[in-house]
This record gives C-alpha cells, sequence and structure tokens, in this order.
C-alpha cells in the first residue's frame, strides 16, 4: 500500500536518510523505533513531503508521491499527527478540529467526524470551546489526533504520542491507537517505548544513524536482542 524505496533525504547539504526502505500493508500496524536522532522524525517528514528526496521513491498504491505537495497528501489519504502536537494554540478545540477536515474529500462529512472523534475522546466534547492552547499534555495529543481522524485518513503516521506524557495517560493514547487498529486503521507509529509499541505492532523497523538496521514481523521480535540493537552505539 505505502511503500518508501531506498530514499535519501535530509536538511539542506547535510544528509539524514540513507537509502531507507519500509513497507506499510492496507491495516497493518507497523512501528519504527530508535534512538534520538536516528530520523524517525525526519523519514515522516520526508513521506509527507515536507522535505524533498535525494533519491528514491516513495509509492501509495503503487503511485509515486514523492513530488506532491505536503497539501496534497491529505487528500490521497496520509495524514501525519506530528511530534510535539502542533495543535493552534490560540483556536478553540472544536476550531481546531475542523482545520483537520480541509481536504475536499471529507469535508462533506465533517459534521459527522466530528461527532464520531467527540465519541472517541469525550474530554475534548467537554471542552470543545476552550482554546487548544490552555489544554493539558494528554489532551492535546488527543486534539492532534482528533484533528487528524477529521480527514478520514487510509493511513495514519503518528510520531511519538507518548512523548512527555504521565504514564497513565500513555496507557490512554495505547488504548486509542489499540482501537484504531482493531477498526482495521493503517497505522505507521515512531515510538522510543519499544514494549507498547512492538507489543501492538505487525511489523517492526529499528532505525539507526539513518538507516533501517532491523525489519521484522513483530511476532518474531526477541526484544532483548532488539534493545542489544537499539542501544548499540
Ligand atoms: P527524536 O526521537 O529525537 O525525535 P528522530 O529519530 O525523530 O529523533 P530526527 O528528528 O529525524 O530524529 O533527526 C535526525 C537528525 O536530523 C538529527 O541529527 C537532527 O539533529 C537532524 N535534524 C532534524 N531536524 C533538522 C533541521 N530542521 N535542520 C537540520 N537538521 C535537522
Amino acid at each position: 500500500m505505502l511503500k518508501v524505496e531506498a530514499i535519501q533525504a535530509g536538511y539542506g547539504d547535510i544528509n539524514i536518510l540513507w537509502d531507507v526502505s519500509l513497507s506499510v500493508e492496507k491495516g497493518q500496524f507497523t512501528t519504527i523505533i530508535g534512538t534520538n536522532g536516528a530520523g524517525k522524525t525526519t523519514l515522516l517528514r520526508a513521506i509527507m513531503g515536507l522535505i524533498p528526496l535525494k533519491t528514491g521513491a516513495i509509492r501509495l498504491e503503487g503511485t509515486d508521491i514523492s513530488r506532491y505537495e505536503t497539501w496534497d497528501m491529505n487528500e490521497r489519504g496520509l495524514c501525519l499527527i506530528p511530534e510535539g502536537r502542533m495543535v493552534f494554540r490560540e483556536m478553540s478545540v472544536e476550531e481546531n478540529l475542523m482545520m483537520g477536515a480541509y481536504p475536499q474529500k471529507s469535508r462533506a462529512n465533517a459534521k459527522q467526524n466530528l461527532e464520531s472523534v467527540y465519541a472517541r475522546f469525550p474530554r475534548l466534547k467537554e471542552r470543545y470551546k476552550q482554546l487548544a492552547g490552555s489544554l493539558s499534555g494528554g489532551e492535546s495529543q488527543m486534539l492532534a489526533m482528533g484533528r487528524g481522524l477529521m480527514s478520514e485518513p487510509d493511513i495514519i503516521l503518528i510520531d511519538e504520542p507518548s512523548l512527555g506524557l504521565a504514564p497513565v495517560i500513555v496507557n490512554d493514547i495505547f488504548d486509542i491507537l489499540r482501537g484504531l487498529k482493531d477498526e482495521g486503521k493503517t497505522i505507521v507509529l515512531v515510538e522510543q517505548n519499544t514494549h507498547r509499541s512492538v507489543e501492538m505492532a505487525d511489523h517492526v523497523y529499528l532505525m539507526q544513524s539513518g538507516k533501517v538496521i532491523l525489519s521484522q514481523n513483530a511476532a518474531d521480535v526477541d526484544l532483548d536482542a532488539l534493545h542489544d540493537l537499539y542501544f548499540a552505539r
């Protein structure tokens, strides 16, 4: 469904991703793990067209999308729930959610999608008029996820949703991810929390220094061996 083929990309003259390849099947939960600076966020940015490729291709259902503009990606069914949430702080919860409904394909269903986001995240419904800048970290993460879901994505890319959150809130976030997986959504999760993310995954990639150093079915992953590789320098 989504194929990243030997891409190189980075920032200006600095290359970060070195021939990175990965493959995501429909309905699969894919986890990308790796230490700080491994290039996980850069990979998601490259998929979304936020940074240009130097070499390689990114194919969605066989079509090379690597030259498409970022704002076309939502229309094509890709959505990024970014690291750090990136909510519009001066806008209300509901206005933030409605911003997620801008792709043409999801506009007509915006009202109905809003209700389903509120059903999934009752806390957002309680706070629908509140400014996003006044939400807690966990609520902001839920808002970022809700905003992404408003675009009716086929593939959800989600970058370190547990970052900076208390363990009890991390449990809530993983429960939501589990729910999305059980509904058959295609999910690519970038995480540093190896236990939780591997447990939920169908396939696991481990990145280090801008390269994929392990690609394995989650059922075959030996967590001890994975941690040895993860912490190896
Ligand atoms: P983290 O878990 O810390 O988010 P990551 O695996 O997502 O790590 P990236 O954020 O992709 O890693 O960073 C990979 C490398 O790219 C790092 O060395 C980082 O310093 C560099 N980098 C990231 N953003 C930029 C930028 N805008 N300009 C230049 N270099 C950048």
